[in-house]
């Protein structure tokens, strides 16, 4: 009798699994190895025996999870196995160190992509496109109206910003995630920056992180240093912070003066500037038409979609692609049910 093989990734209650090669992609509960995509909270957590990242992200993991994890690092493209199971991590632009993971096995590719960006970032590397007979995509903007303009000069607009509410005497504070964003923003400024950034112990380690991986960031000084050098009820005036929300509410905020408040992010675009005095749409995620761009480069004839929307889906079948969620790949979808054949990729 003949068995065919079942799908070579299947979506777990741990997450992504490769059962011929013993492994989890990012997973969200404890496992033996887990290969992780990138460093944020969602993707790397703590608890698992090995961990497999890219080497310029380790670092970054290390500050996030903890220095004594048990990780084996590798090159964007360089080949490893498990048994007869190739996998190679490839830049997926999204943060520093971020990859698409590839996995071959018996003549079949598959691609798990993480998150990832198409938009220009200086402070990591540009997005690989990567063949693939299915490909398991993220899609937090998997929906059409977040599309946004292209090769917009986000380091020249915010020191534009700066320097306009510098002349009135006011302090710019930026909001943005203390990792990827932040270090994005200082490196899109490293260029324009016309005094050091002021940022938030938060962002400190991290951004060092990137410059030890040579990433040019604009100069920087802590946040709480500059409050330090302050004499008695003198204020900040002129400065670019960046910073969490959370320092508004901080017993010191009077310091910071008069200010003018932003916030860098995708979900800037559309819906207004959300109780911001601006917003910039900068967004380390791909767009509604940079995933559908991505999703035919890699020539997938079936593709996995991991979002609560449908929209990107439906859209893809009209196409006449076949698409599904990612709860689909689940070894019970493959099962044939009675009287039927196993229908694979
Ligand atoms: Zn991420
Ligand atoms: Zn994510």
């Amino acid at each position: 009798m003949h068995f065919p093989s079942l799908p070579l990734i299947t979506w777990t209650d741990k997450g992504l699994f490769c059962s011929a090669g013993g492994f989890h992609i990012d997973p969200h509960r404890a496992v033996d190895v887990a290969v992780i995509t990138h460093a944020h909270s969602d993707h790397a957590r703590r608890g698992h025996k090995k961990y497999i990242c890219v080497e310029s992200g380790v670092e970054l993991l290390k500050t996030r999870i903890g220095k004594n994890i048990d990780v084996d690092t590798y090159a964007y493209g360089e080949e490893f196995y498990f048994g007869d199971v190739k996998v190679s991590l490839h830049s997926a632009g999204h943060i520093l160190g971020s990859a698409q993971v590839r996995v071959e096995h018996k003549g079949q590719v598959w691609v798990a992509s993480g998150d990832y960006k198409r938009d220009h970032d200086p402070s990591c590397d540009p997005f690989e496109s990567v063949k693939c007979d299915v490909f398991i995509t993220e899609a937090t903007f998997g929906t059409p109206q977040f599309v946004w303009k292209k090769n917009l000069n986000h380091g020249e607009m915010i020191q534009n910003w700066w320097t306009e509410n510098e002349s009135k005497g006011k302090n710019s504070i930026l909001f943005g995630y203390s990792l990827g964003k932040a270090q994005r923003i200082l490196a899109e400024l490293y260029p324009y920056a016309h005094k050091p950034v002021l940022i938030h112990s938060s962002i400190e380690e991290l951004t060092n992180c990137y410059r030890r991986q040579n990433r040019k960031m604009a100069q920087t000084v802590l946040l709480k240093e500059k409050i330090k050098e302050l004499i008695f009820d003198q204020r900040l005036s002129g400065e670019l912070i960046l910073a969490p929300p959370s320092i508004l509410s901080e017993s010191w905020a009077h310091q910071l003066g008069e200010y003018k408040t932003a916030f860098a992010s995708g979900w800037m675009n559309g819906n207004g500037r959300r109780g911001y005095d601006h917003g910039f749409v900068m967004s380390d995620h791909a767009d509604w038409n940079d995933l559908n761009r991505t999703i035919r480069e890699t020539g997938a004839r079936k593709i996995y979609v991991q979002h609560r929307d449908g929209a990107l889906i439906r859209h893809l079948r009209q196409d006449g692609l076949l698409a599904f969620a990612i709860e689909d790949l689940h070894m019970n979808h493959f099962l044939p049910k009675a009287g039927e054949n196993l229908v694979l990729i």
